[in-house]
């Protein structure tokens, strides 16, 4: 069988050329028994070239302008200014989508490629984080391979951060996939679970006490700001995916009932966690905080927060003083800018 590789070469960037010199090679290169190769030039203006206008390209060197965008005529012909991508987690909230939009120069609300992927991924943000010197519980990444190849040093992990501690996908939200781990018999169930979702899995300590959860908006690009800090109520041993979306289950409460300067620091490493991992638009950043200790952690950076009209992000700021109309017309803006 012939492997069908469809070739994409060209490009917006300053490597245009080199790229169709690379595909040239590629093309003449391969063996035409074993592989069937449909090449598209991207233009130096982004467009995607019909086979016409590619062969053209890559016989001349140069792309000519003209051709096709497809994605940024699908999105933009209708008039559309901005692409409001309200999605959670792997496929929409990780940079895929926002790569793609990218791609076909259309603006849309919130974080970049980068900011998308690395605040979707549980493990990175921890990395970058600590870099930026926030803090945060103690965790251990575990890999699939090892826990099929070499089970006990993942299992090493978890004894060395001790017990409870939580297991979680390196890259999901709404709590699927995640358990409280009590103790040394509940390890392998939860492992198994959230091995089954993720190849990166995240095993986190939990602080002595159980924690309070506060959260904060934040709202901006290179100037972002930051919301009052609001709560999370819940009687449930964590906030699990039936506690979050069965009515009634928790409560929230904004402002927090914190002492001024825990409400200062949550704001304040908010901030720093949100330009830290180059978020834009909008962010919900959830911590932990142990009333016993003082301790504030940072727990993880959501770039695209739940948007009802009565979830967390937008009522953190109607509190602030702006409504939920105002609130997307802002993101719509911010959107803009970054263009
Ligand atoms: P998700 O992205 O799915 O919301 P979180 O990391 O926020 O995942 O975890 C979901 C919930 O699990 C938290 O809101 C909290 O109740 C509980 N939890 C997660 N990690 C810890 C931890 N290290 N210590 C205490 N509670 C935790
Ligand atoms: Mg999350
Ligand atoms: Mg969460």
């Amino acid at each position: 069988m012939k492997k069908r590789i469809l070739l994409l070469a060209g490009g917006q960037s300053g490597e245009h050329e080199v790229s169709l010199m690379s595909a040239r090679s590629v093309l003449a290169a391969l063996p035409v028994d074993q592989f069937d190769v449909t090449p598209v030039v991207i233009s130096k203006e982004g467009r995607w070239l019909p086979p016409t206008q590619t062969q053209h390209a890559l016989e001349s060197g140069v792309a000519d302008s003209g051709g096709d965008l497809v994605l940024h005529r699908a999105a933009s012909a209708e008039g559309y200014d901005a692409v409001f991508p309200i999605l959670h987690g792997p496929m929409g909230e990780d940079g895929t989508v926002q790569g793609l939009l990218t791609l076909a120069g259309i603006p849309f609300v919130g974080s970049g490629v980068l900011g998308s992927a690395v605040s979707m991924d549980k493990v990175m943000t921890k990395q970058v984080l600590a870099s930026a010197g926030i803090a945060q519980v103690a965790w251990r990444l575990a890999v699939r391979r090892d826990w099929h190849d070499r089970p006990d040093t993942v299992r090493q992990s978890a004894q060395e951060l001790g017990f409870p501690l939580f297991v979680k996908p390196a890259n999901l939200g709404s709590s699927v996939g995640i358990s409280k781990v009590h103790g040394s018999d509940e390890l392998d169930n939860a492992l198994t679970l959230a091995f089954s979702l993720d190849r990166r899995v995240i095993l986190e300590a939990m602080t002595a006490h159980k924690p309070r959860e506060v959260e904060v908006g934040i709202l901006g690009n290179d100037a972002p700001i930051a919301s009052p800090v609001g709560e999370l109520r819940f009687s449930a041993e964590f906030y699990d995916y039936e506690t979050k979306y069965t009515e009634g289950r928790a409560t929230m409460h904004i402002p927090a009932p914190l002492p001024a300067e825990v409400a200062a620091q949550v704001r304040e490493q908010a901030l720093r966690a949100f330009r830290a991992l180059d978020c834009a638009g909008l962010a919900r950043v959830d911590f932990f905080y142990v009333e016993e200790t003082g301790e504030v952690l940072l727990n993880e950076v959501n770039t695209m927060p739940g948007f009802t009209t009565t979830s967390m992000y937008p009522k953190l700021f109607e509190a602030a003083g702006l409504s939920y109309s105002d609130l997307v017309a802002r993101l719509v803006e911010l959107a803009l800018e970054r263009r």
